[in-house]
């Protein structure tokens, strides 16, 4: 099995202060874990390339996509909100971002790959249909979702959420589309708030508690996600892969270790292996703490390997 990681070095030059936590560090700390565990020897690496701007608008309203081009700054920064910042590198890197996980789609598509894990920033999951926030741009996950609908013709496209906030962005663009299942677990209340929990298809929202573990978020996986995720039968599985639920970010409360984000991808590959031939798309979202965002990565990226 082929486990390919996407990622461009220019993805760093986006910078939204000195003291924000989604900070180009980051993008170094699974580099270094990587050439740590030994694992930059069993994937193949790839440069992402920038998505074309039509792309975008599969998931996004056209005028905001073209907001977001005409504010982009040449000099200083451009507020979207009191996170969400735009220097003059980051329309690039959100092209890049957003062009790694359509590219990844390509690569599991062709089967030159089997899976792909998207090393990119800035994040997309909070990125709704019209509007930016939480650190998000262009929703990477959710475009390259309808990508692979609109090109490959896959009719049935789960989505799933581990990081510790929900993906309002991702249930914003897909809730009313036909052929999408979405499943999110997170922190609540917490950042962004106005959720509804939901065990129905095609959403699925299920809350933790602020003191959740690991036996409490697995149980959740093992209640909510993959009954849902089994009766679906995903042609492709896209993982909106944040890990700001561990124990050591100090982002939220939630209490996971590294070994969570391995049991976890190894239940979404024992989906994907049953239902959509092995292919999954994973692409970073949050994760705060360097070390354990490292770790965790290389939990979630041997997962994809199944080793
Ligand atoms: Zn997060």
């Amino acid at each position: 099995m082929t486990v390919g990681v996407i990622s461009h070095h220019q993805c760093l030059t986006h910078h939204m202060g000195d003291h924000h936590p989604e900070a180009p560090a980051r993008m170094a700390a699974i580099q270094d874990q990587l050439i740590r565990s030994g694992l930059d020897y069993v994937i193949r690496q790839f440069n992402a390339k920038p998505i074309d701007k039509q792309w975008l608008y599969l998931a996004h309203d056209k005028d905001y996509i073209d907001s977001i081009f005409s504010n982009a700054p040449e000099e200083g920064l451009y507020h979207l909100d009191d996170d969400t910042v735009m220097n003059p590198n980051t329309l690039n890197a959100a092209l890049l971002s957003a062009g790694a996980a359509k590219d990844a789609v390509d690569l599991v598509m062709s089967k030159e790959l089997s899976s792909a894990f998207c090393a990119t920033r800035p994040p997309g999951h909070h990125a709704e249909h019209n509007k930016g926030m939480g650190f998000c741009f262009f929703n990477n996950v959710a475009v390259a979702a309808a990508y692979a609908k609109q090109q490959y013709k896959m009719k049935r496209v789960a989505i799933v959420d581990f990081d510790v906030h929900h993906g309002n962005g991702t249930e914003d663009i897909v809730k009313d589309k036909k052929g999408y299942l979405f499943c999110s677990t997170y922190q609540y209340p917490f950042y962004p708030f106005e959720i509804k929990e939901s065990t129905k298809p095609p959403i699925i929202n299920t809350p933790l508690d602020a003191t959740a573990k690991s036996a409490d978020f697995r149980q959740a996986i093992l209640d909510t996600w993959l009954p849902a995720l089994n009766k679906f039968k995903p042609q492709i599985i896209f993982i909106s892969a944040g890990f700001d639920a561990h124990v050591e970010d100090d982002m939220s409360q939630v209490s996971l270790v590294d070994e969570d984000y391995r049991w976890v991808t190894d239940q979404l590959k024992d989906i994907a292996d049953k239902h959509a031939d092995g292919r999954i798309v994973s692409v970073l979202e949050g994760g705060y703490s360097l070390n354990a965002l490292g770790r965790s990565a290389v939990a979630h990226i041997n997962g994809l390997i199944g080793y």
